[in-house]
């Protein structure tokens, strides 16, 4: 059976003869088609209408590789992987094809945790998955608002996936799942302020969801391939803010934004702000338990939206860098 795995997965495993600056501790990978995926996404090469390339997801390659030879990988190398994650794409008999792979990988010895992260099913389907060995799932809203998800990925794409469709399976999901193993993913830099991320942040830990932070790619023959990516001091505030609340020590309401909606004030002793920023944690890849996504949002040798690994004394010092007028 035909899966794609994502360049770094693929070298962890031994399949490619690769340098890897960073190893990833979850293996990538993504339901295999012919054609595109029959969702829209605007930032997405595997969109419907879009001209890119469906061998790549963001910026990284996903090669096709034969299931077998993977699970054959999983059970003989010791990778280092902690965690797999299977992207879903639709197309027709989509789900019968992720329902194999999880049979096939539900036969093998392989004991490491795994994640969907999947388009709206039936709660019956989740079941199944969970049947199956799935632990988590993930249900991408990816935009901070209902407006900007019907314009990037909704119903102004042709989509018929709306966000209330992703609230009704994110509900489905906690009830099979538990919601504590119930992730989202939010894009920065899709035309939000940061005071809709922020309100996006809270509202999903409020309800224990696991919200991964991703800076916006432009990738090449989708509609969004002249967008810049998100001003970095901007990511870094996200990221900051972020952590406050899924810590406890912010919130939403204890924050102020300026008119335009940036952060002017995280709601927290500056104490709480220090300690975050000499930790470095908040600024790591976040998501599901070990997934780090190296070099996902950036290429190597640029500064990193998402720090794969935990931040040496100089990259601590950059990034202390943009938070110096919230010190006082
Ligand atoms: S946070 Fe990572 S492991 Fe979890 S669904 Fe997203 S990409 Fe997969």
């Amino acid at each position: 059976m035909k899966i794609r795995a994502s360049i770094g997965t693929a070298a962890a495993l031994g399949l490619e003869k690769i340098r890897v600056l960073v190893k990833p501790t979850t293996a990538y990978l993504m339901l295999y088609s012919e054609s595109h995926c029959q969702s829209n996404c605007m930032f997405c090469s595997q969109a419907r209408d879009s001209q890119g390339n469906t061998n790549q997801l963001s910026r990284v390659l996903w090669p096709v590789y034969d299931l077998s030879e993977l699970i054959e990988r999983f059970e003989t190398i010791d990778s280092g992987i902690k965690r797999i994650c299977i992207q879903t794409i639709r197309f027709e008999n989509s789900t019968t094809d992720l329902m194999n792979i999880l049979t096939m990988l539900s036969k093998s010895s392989i004991i490491i945790p795994l994640t969907v992260c999947s388009y709206p099913v039936t709660k019956t389907e989740f079941e199944e998955m969970k049947t199956l060995g799935v632990k988590r799932v993930g249900i991408s809203f990816d935009c901070a608002t209902p407006e900007l998800f019907d314009k990037i990925k909704g119903s102004k794409r042709g989509v018929d996936i709306s966000w209330q469709t992703l609230e009704k399976a994110m509900v489905d999901a906690m009830e099979v799942f538990g919601n504590r193993f119930v992730s989202t993913h939010l894009i920065i830099g899709l035309g939000e302020t940061e005071q809709q991320a922020v309100n996006f942040l809270q509202r999903f830990y409020d309800k224990k969801v696991t919200v991964g932070l991703f800076a916006f790619t432009p990738v090449r023959g989708t509609d969004l391939e002249k967008l810049p990516q998100p001003e970095m001091a901007s990511y870094r505030r996200i990221q900051l803010a972020r952590y406050l609340i899924f810590k406890g020590t912010s919130s939403f309401s204890n924050m102020s934004f300026s008119e335009e909606g940036t952060i002017i004030d995280f709601g927290t002793p500056s104490v709480e702000i220090k300690n975050a920023l000499v930790s470095g944690k908040p600024f790591k890849t976040s998501g599901c338990p070990h997934c780090n996504r190296p070099f996902y949002n950036e290429s190597p040798g640029k500064e990193l939206y998402n720090f794969p690994t935990d931040l040496n004394s100089q990259e601590l010092s950059e990034v202390e860098q943009y938070f110096t007028k919230f010190m006082n």
